[in-house]
């Protein structure tokens, strides 16, 4: 049956960028959205309620682009309620940083100090992080972080196999969106996710891989080196790799 999509929802996907002319049975966008046209995204999809929310991409049968534009995609992550994890959240955590940034970071999921702020890596593993750019010369702002969950899965247990799916279309659009020189991802976790293998940390860093043309480097999620201060050589040589990859002298 095809999905009609009320004036109000198609304002909101056409603010998105997702096509809805291709639905069956559906009446043309414009024509629908002409009294919407001056909507923002960002304000209707903070008005409606949640479960009319998540009904709108996923029933778009669309691939990855959630949105043309940061206000879009951000609006898209707060108001998810794809999986569970919406129920337990303070708040969805999208991304900080320079969104034209050469670095993309890329961790696992908030933990309770993101989740409290809005903001990821702000806990004792972003102080180190911070501390581990600066290390190369880079302040936090001028990288992009973002992780792989954008909410903080009860207990800090481990992502889900079913979470990490529905969740890994939003960093893929802040990924297009940013066009970074290198991509560096902390932990089993965002690695595993990204390059699609059970290959464990230690045997995936020390090498460039590749993620959508992009040059990926793995290392050690900082609060494993918290935990294992003795890592800490290693990373630094992963970030030094990162870096070479970037001056386009590794690769
Ligand atoms: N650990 C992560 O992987 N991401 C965060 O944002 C915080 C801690």
């Amino acid at each position: 049956m095809p999905h009609v999509l009320s004036p109000r929802q198609a304002a909101i996907l056409n603010e998105m960028g997702v096509d809805v002319w291709r639905l069956r049975g559906q009446k043309s966008l414009e024509s629908n959205a002409e009294d919407n046209a001056k909507s923002s995204a960002g304000a209707v999809l903070a008005s409606l309620p949640q479960d009319e929310v998540a009904t709108l991409v996923p029933d778009t049968g669309l691939p990855v682009s959630l949105g043309q534009d940061w206000d879009a995609l951000n609006a898209a992550i707060r108001a998810c309620t794809k999986c569970g994890l919406h129920q337990t959240r303070t708040q969805a955590v999208c991304g900080v940083g320079n969104t034209q940034a050469d670095w993309l970071v890329v961790g696992e999921a908030p933990g309770a100090d993101e989740d409290a702020k809005g903001e990821p890596f702000v806990g004792r593993a972003g102080q180190l992080l911070n501390e581990m750019l600066r290390a190369i010369g880079l302040n936090r702002e001028e990288v992009f972080i973002a992780n792989i969950l954008k909410c903080r899965p009860p207990d800090n247990r481990d992502p889900g196999a079913g979470e990490i799916a529905e969740c890994l279309p939003y960093l893929r659009r802040q990924i297009e969106l940013v066009q970074p020189k290198v991509i560096l991802v902390v932990g089993r976790i965002a690695a595993q996710s990204l390059l699609q293998v059970t290959t464990p940390v230690g045997k995936l860093r020390g090498q460039v891989h590749e993620f959508e043309g992009l040059p990926l480097v793995v290392t050690y999620h900082p609060a494993y080196l918290l935990r294992s201060p003795t890592q800490k050589a290693k990373s630094w040589q992963d970030l030094l790799l990162a870096q070479d990859v970037l001056k386009g002298a590794a690769g």
